[in-house]
């Protein structure tokens, strides 16, 4: 099921993505009552994909990124695989929809994307054990981790190069039906592929990584885990369009734009 959070008629809800985008008249939205963290229900009034604005599918209190979780991308980096995972937080502010614009930061002259799989917690959950995680994760979405990589060289802390405004993108929706092994991983820029990796490529698996954040911190409902990034990473521009895709989830697309 993919679940997407957009605006109506000045209101926010949550839908349930029927179709596909090759569909003739394009996948429609089943508009749910209530929200996705708990039981709902289907209402049954539906509107088409197209004549709604996608939002962000979740609004995180936090989201917690791992770094260097791809070998290949480590090694880019000019680094090993870390003993211990790398973890860092992008805040809430940095959250920013499909089709919504990346301001280029005014502090860094090297901006990089990141193709990354994100996962989104479904419940409060503290201490998972590896057996438990599937209970606890709603999702998976698509993520940017959108990076100033001057400013990460040149600042010991992240919390500036990794999140500036608009710096995670998340969506276009959470699929709840899949499984995260081994999914393909791409990202294009105008259009040419810059990154593509498998998540099966990752060091550490989606339920390591839950594990052991959950080892420090409680993660809420709507708290999103972005698992790392794939080789291939490399500069954005003013003007450009960067597009994640992730197989059996969809494609989040977003536009660098000078910061006004
Ligand atoms: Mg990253």
């Amino acid at each position: 099921m993919r679940i997407a959070r957009f605006s109506i008629d000045g209101n926010v809800a949550f839908g349930i993505v029927e179709g596909e985008p090759s569909d003739p008249d394009g996948p429609v939205l089943d508009i749910i009552k209530g929200h996705p963290f708990a039981e709902f229900e289907r209402s049954g009034r539906k509107v088409p994909l197209a004549q709604v604005r996608l939002l962000p599918p979740v609004l995180p209190s936090k989201v917690v990124a791992v770094g260097r979780n791809y070998a290949e991308h480590a090694a880019e980096m000019g680094g090993e695989v870390p003993g211990v995972p790398i973890t860092f937080f992008k805040p809430s502010t940095s959250v920013t929809g499909p089709g919504d614009p990346i301001p280029y930061p005014s502090f860094s002259q090297e901006v990089h994307h990141e193709a990354e799989l994100a996962v989104v917690i479904g419940r409060m959950c503290r201490e998972v054990p590896r057996e438990r995680v599937q209970d606890v994760i709603l999702g998976y979405t698509c993520a940017n981790d959108v990076t100033a990589r001057d400013v990460q060289r040149t600042e010991e802390q992240w919390a500036r190069a990794k999140g500036f405004d608009g710096s995670c993108p998340l969506g276009p929706w959470v699929e709840t039906e899949l499984d995260p092994a081994d999914l393909g991983i791409m990202c294009t820029v105008n259009g040419e592929q810059r990154q593509l990796g498998r998540t099966g490529e990752m060091v550490r698996s989606v339920a390591d990584l839950i594990t052991h954040i959950t080892e420090a911190m409680t993660l809420l409902p709507g708290d999103v885990v972005l698992t790392g990034t794939p080789a291939g990473v490399g500069p954005l521009s003013v003007g450009d369009e960067v597009a994640v895709t992730i197989e059996g989830i969809g494609t989040l697309t977003n536009k660098v734009i000078k910061r006004g």
